[in-house]
């Protein structure tokens, strides 16, 4: 057996300190940090002109197509702590029957649910538990409308860490299975995922557990992150005119945003940036409602409700941060309804791509953007399937066949 090279490979890294995303607060590295002391997210910092002497495009090339080959813009810093489950690069599969259905230049979806526990939240949570294990964490426990959780059971449980997690009474069925199958200790509450972030954080100063809420410790940002480094290298260090990101906590949409910082700054690539659109459900968009407002805050969001409950977010503490990207980014935060989500998700298929709810999102805002005017027929644009659809309920289209009977062949 041929191990994978990125994981066993002692390579330099270049944390210098993290800071707060707000008031730019510096903290020191390689500590346990929770929020910044202003309440706001925590964002990692590189050395990125040694990291520039120290990676060149070609020794990238060579290494195995994983997330672990961008060590040098990681946090980890030994490979012990690394806790794989196979964190392969996940391909572009572009749409091409909707491309000539909307008579535009074909999207292209990345598509994220090919990684481990069927969903993008493994990139963050790889990071967060492999950190945590280096700094000697026991227990994590988190809120989470799914798949967050299932990731963090599966890698807590790889890493010998404990999780508890708890999430809305109406998460998918599979994902509070999955969850409590891969080791994690599930609870259904009765509210929403901020409600459960509640209880997390009165466990967490009561019982000693450490608060894996999103953006509320400092390493899914760096591993969500990596799907910036990756689109870039996939496009051949040429980004697409528009990326299209289903928006919860916004973890992706910010991390993206970071790695195209850290890739000029290391001279991968130039100063074009694509704009960055925020898709959120019409039933759940407080992004959307700041982002119309001209605000850089976003109130919380009442009686948020929609089917896509990856990003049923109704208060995000990294709101700021998502404003800030989509609108430097010259992009746009647009909500789409339910309805418009199935349909999506039917489209899709009919390129043989089974999306997720919130990967429909994207199609759905993307279709209307184009009709809008917002999106040139002719510009590239990368959609974000951030779970496998394999997931969701699915309408049942099945028909029945009595194999006792006289079967009409040529009618079937
Ligand atoms: C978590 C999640 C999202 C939202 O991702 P963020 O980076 O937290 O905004 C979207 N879709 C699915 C399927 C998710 O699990």
């Amino acid at each position: 057996m041929q191990s994978n090279a990125n994981l066993v490979t002692e390579r330099p890294t270049f944390v210098s300190h993290l800071e707060c995303g707000l008031t730019g607060e510096r903290y020191e590295a390689d500590r346990l940090h929770g929020l910044s002391a202003a309440g706001r997210p925590l964002l990692v910092r590189y050395d990125l002109p040694a990291v520039r002497a120290a990676l060149t495009k070609e020794a990238l090339a060579q290494r195995p197509r994983d997330l672990w080959r961008w060590r040098e813009l990681l946090p980890v810093r030994d490979t012990a702590n690394i806790v794989s489950l196979g964190e392969n690069e996940t391909p572009l599969v572009t749409l091409d029957r909707t491309g000539e259905r909307l008579a535009a230049r074909a999207p292209i979806v990345k598509d994220e649910g090919r990684l481990p526990t069927g969903s993008f939240k493994a990139r963050g949570l790889v990071m967060a538990i492999s950190m945590a294990k280096a700094l000697g964490v026991e227990t994590i426990a988190m809120p989470t409308n799914g798949n967050a959780g299932a990731a963090a059971a599966a890698y807590a449980t790889r890493a010998g860490i404990e999780s508890i997690i708890f999430c809305p009474d109406d998460t998918p069925e599979i994902n509070v299975r999955e969850i409590a199958a891969q080791g994690g200790r599930v609870y259904r509450v009765n509210g929403l995922i901020d409600d459960c972030g509640k209880i997390v954080g009165e466990g967490a100063k009561a019982n000693g557990w450490f608060d894996l809420s999103t953006l509320k410790e400092p390493y899914r940002i760096e591993g969500k992150k990596t799907m910036g480094l990756e689109l870039a290298e996939q496009f051949g260090w040429e980004l697409p005119d528009a990326i299209f990101y289903p928006t919860g906590g916004g973890t992706g949409l910010i991390g993206m945003w970071k790695a195209f910082d850290e890739l000029e700054a290391i001279g991968f690539i130039g100063s074009r940036r694509p704009r960055m659109y925020a898709i959120q459900a019409s039933g759940c968009a407080p992004i959307v409602r700041a982002f119309e407002a001209g605000e850089r805050h976003a109130e919380r969001w009442e009686d948020a409700h929609t089917l896509a409950a990856g990003i049923r977010v109704p208060k995000a503490v990294g709101d700021f941060l998502i404003l800030d990207a989509v609108r430097e980014s010259g992009g746009k935060a647009l909500a789409v309804g339910d309805p418009a989500i199935v349909a999506a998700v039917e489209e899709a298929a009919k390129d043989g791509l089974l999306l997720c709810p919130e990967g429909g999102a994207t199609l759905a805002a993307y279709e209307r953007a184009l009709a809008d005017g917002e999106i040139g027929r002719d510009e590239q644009v990368v959609l974000f399937n951030c779970a496998t659809g394999l997931k969701y309920p699915m309408p049942d289209k099945s028909r029945t066949l009595d194999r006792h009977g006289a079967i009409d062949l040529a009618g079937l």
